[in-house]
């Protein structure tokens, strides 16, 4: 579940990127600034959404480059064809499921949002926001402890 690049120790540009969000919108909910900690999260949760696709994208690539070597060496110049057409079907099966390390920086961001939307009385939507979470990663450990505390 943790980030291939820095095993969660926030060292590489995507973990701090979304620890520097975390610590953003705690400031604006501890400041009372409910709508703007709202959109915040919308902010990071769209860095998600660029994250994946360019770590998709770099699969792809090195899938792609990988297979297209192998088919060059067995049919030479027709290979490289058949080699990206083999890396391309490989990356579509990886694309079925969501990337682990990703899930969990969701899961962070609609945990948040839940705190939001409880500031803002928004109960239902609360609780709703906590079990996407859950559903994103289902040890996410703020987001059981909420939950248990609404039983
Ligand atoms: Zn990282």
């Amino acid at each position: 579940m943790l980030c291939g690049f820095c095993e969660g120790t926030g060292r590489c540009p995507g973990c701090a990127t979304h620890i520097d969000g975390l610590a953003k919108v705690k400031m604006e909910i501890e400041a009372g600034y409910l709508t703007l900690a709202e959109s915040t999260i919308q902010v990071h949760l769209q860095k998600v959404n660029e994250r994946e696709a360019k770590e998709r994208t770099f699969d792809k690539a090195v899938a792609v480059g990988g297979l297209a070597l192998a088919g060059a060496a067995l049919f030479s110049g027709l290979g490289l064809v058949a080699g990206a057409l083999g890396g391309g079907l490989v990356s579509e099966n990886k694309n079925a499921k969501p990337i682990q390390h990703l899930q969990v920086r969701r899961a962070d961001l609609f945990f948040c949002l839940g705190l939001v939307y409880t500031l803002q009385q928004r109960h239902s939507e609360a609780k709703q926001a906590w079990i996407k979470a859950l559903t994103m990663c289902d040890t996410h450990q703020p987001t059981i402890k909420v939950l248990k505390e609404l039983g």
